[in-house]
């Protein structure tokens, strides 16, 4: 039985003080939900220079934070990046690679995601993956060879598929307000759910949750979540706001 997930991808948004004010608006959210936290899990995703103050804001909560990105290495000469060490050492619990505008604006290599995926792993976080086809590709008929090769360069060398969330973000639906249909996420999702299945067997394809993500917003999130390999959500822009992402975790929570 896969617990859903509703995760909220915050980019490069929120002051300290803004950050504060959402998290403990979505805590005052969860608290007036009673037994929402046996429903979903709830997950939000600040910027790096955040991490120690959202420790602090959503101690004692059902919020699980993470990072938006954490470099391969665990220390050296990168300047400007931060190191899943680095990260871990806030209470994070999970790291996002390969979203992407990580693989498309900064260009990150399928061989770089693959080293950030196995030390996000070998430190023992939960790594949110992230795929997707461009919209050139879905045209060309080539949707299921890329997220299949994204899946095989990342999860290959035989991860521990118990700690990934897999996240099916088409890239032409991310930030657009053009979203999958149902059945167009159903049905990558199927696919991702098959692939993890050669890959890894049954048992732990069955057992491991994948996300839509892709202008998810209150109203849509329901019938996304209808997809019976659907297994939560990754928002970004309706997560910035509190009604919003708590109407999705709503949603997700029925799902
Ligand atoms: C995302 O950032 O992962 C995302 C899906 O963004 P949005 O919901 O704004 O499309």
């Amino acid at each position: 039985m896969r617990k859903p997930l509703a995760a909220g991808n915050w980019k490069m948004h929120k002051t300290l003080a803004e950050a504060r004010a959402l998290v403990s608006a979505l805590r005052a959210g969860l608290e007036a939900r009673p037994g929402i936290s046996g429903r979903v899990d709830v997950a939000i995703f600040p910027p790096a220079t955040l991490l120690f103050p959202i420790a602090k804001a959503v101690d004692g909560s059902p919020i699980v934070f993470g990072a938006q990105n954490a470099h391969f290495e665990a220390q050296g000469a990168f300047t400007g990046e931060v190191s899943v060490p680095m990260v871990k050492e806030t209470g994070a619990a999970t790291v996002l690679v390969g979203h992407s505008e990580r693989r498309h604006v900064f260009g990150e290599s399928a061989d770089i995601l693959t080293r950030k995926v196995a030390a996000v792993l070998g430190a023992g976080l939960t790594c949110v993956y992230c795929v997707g086809e461009t919209l050139d590709e879905r045209e060309a008929g080539r949707t299921e060879r890329v997220v299949g090769d994204q899946l095989d360069a990342a999860l290959g060398g035989g991860m521990d598929l118990v700690r990934v969330v897999i996240a099916y973000e088409p890239v032409w639906a991310i930030g657009t307000g053009r979203t999958a249909t149902p059945q167009t996420a159903q049905q990558a999702h199927a696919f991702i759910r098959a692939r993890l299945s050669e890959m890894y067997g049954q048992s732990a394809a069955a057992a491991t949750r994948i996300l839509y993500g892709g202008s998810v917003k209150p109203g849509n999130a329901a019938e996304l979540m209808a997809g019976p390999d659907v297994d939560g959500v990754l928002v970004g822009g309706a997560c910035l706001v509190a009604d919003d992402f708590l109407a999705i975790i709503d949603a997700v929570a029925a799902g």
